[in-house]
């Protein structure tokens, strides 16, 4: 559980003690003329936690999100500065070393810097590489062929 949410049932749970505080006392001052204003006061307290609950759930929901995203571009941002693997150019193509069964795109691999893995594409007299996320083809040289 989040801090936020803790907070939130926290605070939630102390308006409604002291909204069962108020009703307890109003029904022990039911004959005297106040009763009526202090029930509409009870009303208006719980509509208005209602609304906070309801923003408040809103906001915990939005920060959650928020905190994913912001951890995932971290994450692309310490592979970008330190990347764990090291490409290599061999027979035309980019591979990461060690991984050389499949190739990576070299048009994302050169202008986002990461290593799509290129998806092979059997034609019969083409064959070729095809990257799945900027649709670029790589065409593999008749010499390369197996
Ligand atoms: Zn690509």
């Amino acid at each position: 559980m989040t801090n936020e949410f803790l907070q939130a049932i926290t605070a939630g749970k102390n308006t409604l003690d002291a909204i069962k505080f108020l009703t307890e006392y109003a029904n022990e001052v039911k004959e005297s003329q106040h009763y009526g204003e202090l029930m509409r006061a009870i009303g208006t307290l719980n509509l208005e936690l209602s609304e906070v609950k309801s923003r408040l759930a809103e906001q915990i929901l939005e920060n959650s999100a928020l905190k994913t995203q912001l951890e995932e571009v971290a994450r692309e941002n310490r592979e970008l500065k330190n990347p764990t693997y090291k490409v290599i150019i061999k027979t035309g193509f980019y591979y990461v070393e060690g991984q050389e069964e499949i190739p990576i795109c070299g048009s994302c691999y050169s202008t986002k810097g990461k290593p799509i893995p290129m998806k092979y594409v059997d034609m019969p007299h083409t064959p070729y590489y095809r990257c799945a996320v900027c649709r670029g083809v790589e065409s593999i040289p008749k010499k390369n062929r197996s």
